[in-house]
C-alpha cells in the first residue's frame, strides 16, 4: 500500500516510516494538514496515519476535508494522538476516522492496526473493481443492443430504414390512418436503367450511386413523421402520414426533381445522360382493405411511370 503519514513532528514521522517500510509498504509524508490535502490530490493514497494535534488545521479537520474531497474514493484513516479521552475518540470517529491509536506509538500495535485496515481496504477495492466491471459489461451490452437494433432496422449501404422497418412502419401508419380517418400516402420509386448503370460503371459505382440517391431523397424531407426506406435493390419507398393526393404528387415531383438536379452521370440511360427516378404513389382515404392492396396500387402506378417513359410520377 501507499501510506500517507501526517505528523508535525519529524521524529515521529521517521519512527512511523521505519515501522511501515518494514512491513513492505511505501511511505509519503506531510508535516501539516494542508500538505496532506495536497498530497492526496497528487497520489493514490491507500491509507493515512493522522496526527491529531498539529498547528494549522488539526487531524480531525484534515480528515473531514479529505472525506469531502474523496467522496467516491474511500481509504482508511488511523488517528495517532496523545489525547486518550472519550471525547477525542468520539470526535475522531465522527470526523471520518476508522481507528484511534494512542501516543506514544507502540510499533507492534501500529503494524497490526495497519494489517487489519488493509484487509477491509482490499475487500472494498475488490468489490469496487467487480462493480466497475459489471458497469462496463452493462455499457457494452447496451451498445451491442443499440448496434443490433440499428442493423435490424437500417440498410447498411444507405443508412435509410430497411425493408423490415418499412413493413412495420407502414402497417402501423395504415392502422392509424384507418382508425383516425386520416389520409396516408405512399411513394414507391425506382432508379431508371440501374442495371445498365451497373453494367457500364461497375458495382462499386453502383453502390455509390445508390448512396447518393438515398441522400438526395432523405434530404428532400423535413417532417419527422415521414419515413424514407430502401425497399430493396434500386427501389425506395416513402411513407407520408397525413398526406393527401395533392400533397403526395408535390412530394413525388420534388423527389424526382431532387434526383434530376443531383446530376449523376448515366451514359447508358436512354432517358437522359443522368440518373433519373420513376415514381408511383398511392393515397389511402379508406378505399384499400389492406396494406398489401395499397402497396400494389403504388407499385402499379410505378409500373405506369416506367411504361410512360420514365423520369415521371404516376399516381394511383
Ligand atoms: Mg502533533
Amino acid at each position: 500500500m501507499k501510506i500517507l503519514v501526517i505528523d508535525d513532528s519529524k521524529a515521529i514521522r521517521m519512527l512511523i516510516r521505519e515501522c511501515v517500510t518494514a512491513m513492505g509498504h511505501e511511505v509519503i509524508d506531510a508535516a501539516t494538514g494542508m500538505e496532506a490535502l495536497a498530497c492526496i490530490q497528487d497520489h493514490d493514497v491507500d491509507l493515512a496515519l493522522m496526527d491529531v494535534e498539529m498547528p494549522g488545521i488539526d487531524g480531525f479537520e484534515t480528515t473531514t476535508r479529505i472525506r469531502e474531497l474523496k467522496k467516491e474514493d474511500w481509504f482508511p484513516i488511523i488517528f495517532l494522538s496523545s489525547k486518550t479521552d472519550d471525547d477525542a475518540f468520539t470526535r475522531g470517529i465522527l470526523a471520518g476516522g476508522d481507528a484511534y491509536l494512542n501516543k506514544p506509538i507502540q510499533p507492534l500495535r501500529l503494524q497490526l492496526q495497519i494489517t487489519a485496515m488493509e484487509r477491509i481496504y482490499t475487500m472494498r477495492r475488490e468489490l469496487h473493481r467487480a462493480h466497475q466491471q459489471l458497469l462496463q459489461a452493462q455499457q457494452e451490452l447496451l451498445r451491442a443492443n443499440e448496434e443490433l437494433k440499428k442493423l435490424s432496422l437500417y440498410d447498411q449501404l444507405t443508412g435509410l430504414a430497411n425493408r423490415r422497418h418499412f413493413d412495420e412502419a407502414l402497417a402501423r401508419e395504415f392502422n392509424l390512418a384507418r382508425r383516425n380517418k386520416n389520409p396516408l400516402s405512399l411513394i414507391i420509386c425506382d432508379i431508371d436503367f440501374f442495371k445498365p448503370y451497373n453494367d457500364r460503371y461497375g458495382h462499386q459505382k453502383g453502390d455509390s450511386c445508390l448512396s447518393k440517391v438515398a441522400l438526395l431523397l432523405a434530404g428532400a424531407f423535413n417532417r419527422p413523421t415521414d419515413l424514407v426506406c430502401r425497399y430493396g435493390g434500386e427501389e425506395f419507398t416513402i411513407i407520408l402520414p397525413d398526406t393527401d393526393l395533392a400533397g403526395v404528387k408535390l412530394f413525388a415531383e420534388k423527389l424526382r426533381n431532387a434526383v434530376w438536379e443531383g446530376d449523376i452521370a448515366h451514359e447508358a440511360s436512354t432517358v437522359a445522360g443522368r440518373i433519373t427516378l420513376s415514381l408511383g404513389t398511392a393515397t389511402y382515404t379508406g378505399q384499400y382493405q389492406s396494406v398489401d392492396a395499397m402497396l400494389k396500387a403504388a407499385d402499379d402506378a410505378l409500373y405506369r411511370a416506367k411504361a410512360n417513359g420514365r423520369n415521371r410520377v404516376e399516381s394511383a
